[in-house]
């Protein structure tokens, strides 16, 4: 079986929609023919999907579902709005919402009556975000458990929608609220699975329909605590959706389709000349992601490491083209670079003093302090000298980090021991990414050339012991130039 999950710009408009039922329809006839979505496409995975298949697991489709593109955020702007006792947002975005997915249910469904239980539902799951927007006005206040109930109504609109249309065009789907499958821990806003309970859930409610030849329509980034508790998996989660949902069944494959031919060279939005790529590791695919690539959720291939199940990005405006196929061993490059991230709206800061030098325990006491925030360090640099310590953290995090800090190094900033906490906003990193650079000299030295030559300037470096990453740390300013330059240096652009 295989997992197809589609993200928001795929199903942001009548016309996608009715792409998206299209390529699901091929992709069941061909499950249901035996035949593998990766035999199909010709390649050496493919005689695996066939004997895989026939060792008795459930043959079909799973679709994973995002919100259209923009309704989680129209959500989330109105629960804050909301808490802020600005109304007119949830409003407005109630009505504007029922329009939206009713006009392509009017559009793309014939039957009256399935459009009419469209409509209620629209409508009741509308009616709750109201409500729940009210109380959030109400209270003042807007928790990340409450967050996450708003937050997860688009993907409970865009998949009953989506089983809707697949129905009229032939394919017998059936919507399935992902917060009856994948059971998390409480970390609400980013919830972690809890694999045991997911997998038993997800056999227990899905194999039997897929055996029946249904394909579920399972709401991407929400999921739910063994309570029952209303989760998310973090922005951008439903890739980790469809990963953990294959995981748990043992897929053959779990297929991303957006809007993009796949994993590029570099965001194409930033560089024109950007390439797909073609195959690429599964670690090299979690250290783009990591590092800004939003095409895929971070923790995306997490689950499908475990059980070696290949993960392809695919192109819903574009079917045809292979894509990228995510693998865990690929072939080396010549130089090792294959791709160019960027991670943005950060901040650096440097702890620095004379009286660093030989003390022992000052970068364990920085990153103690850092830790009890709860920020997230991106990426740290220390200069021979052991004269200052430099890291990265998201600018939200920055004020409370550096206030931790002063806290911390008290004594030591009045003696003089430590100078100065200093940060510095407007931060990106430049991720150069490529399993193969390990062993390669002279990358770096290649990267600062083309960068000097176009007078950036580099603030901080560090290299991931792996070396299948050098990160640089640049202002805001220079980051596009900084990647496109590095992007020409190593003819990314060509193949
Ligand atoms: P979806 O809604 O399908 O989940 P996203 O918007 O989350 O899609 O991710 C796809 C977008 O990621 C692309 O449109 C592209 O602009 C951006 N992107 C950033 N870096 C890359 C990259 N290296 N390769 C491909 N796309 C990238
Ligand atoms: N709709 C969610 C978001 O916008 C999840 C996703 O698109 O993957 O973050
Ligand atoms: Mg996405």
């Amino acid at each position: 079986m295989i997992v197809m999950k589609f993200g928001g710009t795929s199903v942001g408009t009548t016309e996608s929609i009715h792409s998206v039922a299209q390529i699901v329809a091929d992709a069941v006839g061909r499950q249901a023919e035996g035949v593998g979505d990766a035999q199909q496409r010709g390649d050496r995975e493919g005689c695996n999907v066939v004997s895989r298949a026939t060792v008795g697991r459930a043959p079909g489709v799973l679709v994973v579902v995002s919100a259209m593109s923009g309704v989680t955020n129209t959500l989330i702007d109105a629960a804050q709005a909301a808490a802020a006792s600005d109304e007119a947002p949830y409003r407005d975005g109630r009505s504007q919402l029922l329009v939206r997915h009713q006009v392509v249910a009017g559009q793309l469904i014939e039957d009256g009556v399935e459009r009419a239980g469209l409509g209620r539902l629209f409508d009741n799951r509308l009616q709750e975000f109201e409500r729940l927007c009210r109380s959030i006005t109400v209270l003042g206040e807007l928790t990340q458990r409450g967050l996450d109930v708003v937050s997860g109504v688009g993907e409970r609109l865009s998949a009953p929608l989506l089983a809707a249309v697949l129905r009229a065009n032939g394919v017998k789907a059936q919507f399935v609220d992902a917060g009856e499958l994948i059971i998390t821990d409480d970390d609400f806003g980013n919830a972690n699975p809890l694999m045991t309970p997911t997998v038993t859930r997800c056999r227990d409610r899905l194999l039997p329909m897929m055996q029946s030849g249904v394909t579920p329509v399972v709401t991407g980034f929400v999921g739910a605590t063994e309570n029952g508790v209303p989760t998310t998996l973090g922005r951008g989660g439903s890739d980790y959706s469809a990963a953990i949902l294959g995981a748990a069944l043992d897929a053959d494959e779990i297929q991303i389709w957006t809007d993009v031919d796949g994993v590029m060279t570099a965001d194409p939005r930033i560089v024109a000349n950007a390439r797909s790529m073609p195959e690429l590791s599964y670690a090299e695919v979690a250290e783009l992601a990591y590092y800004g690539a939003k095409v895929l959720h971070p923790k995306t291939v997490t689950p499908a490491i475990e059980k070696k199940i290949p993960l392809r990005v695919l192109n819903t405006f574009n079917p045809t083209h292979p894509g990228t196929h995510i693998v865990e061993k690929t072939r080396a490059l010549r130089h090792g670079v294959k791709a160019i991230t960027a991670v943005r709206d950060l901040r650096l800061i440097t702890v620095a003093g004379r009286g660093m030098i030989g003390v022992p325990g000052i970068a364990a006491r920085t990153f103690e302090a850092v830790a009890r925030q709860k920020a997230n360090v991106l990426m740290i640099s220390q200069g021979s000298s052991e004269q200052s310590i430099c890291f990265v953290v998201p600018e939200p995090e920055g004020e409370a980090v550096i206030a931790a800090l002063k806290v911390e190094f008290a004594r030591e900033l009045v003696q003089h021991l430590i100078e100065e906490i200093a940060s510095q906003p407007d931060i990106v990193i430049v991720a150069v990414i490529g399993s193969g650079m390990k062993g390669t000299p002279g990358i770096a030295a290649r990267v600062f050339s083309a960068l000097g030559a176009q007078g950036i300037n580099v603030i901080a470096i560090a290299q991931g012991s792996s070396e299948a990453n050098i990160s640089l740390v640049v202002l805001h300013a220079a980051a596009d130039e900084a990647i496109r330059a590095i992007h020409d240096t190593f003819e990314l652009g060509t193949e």
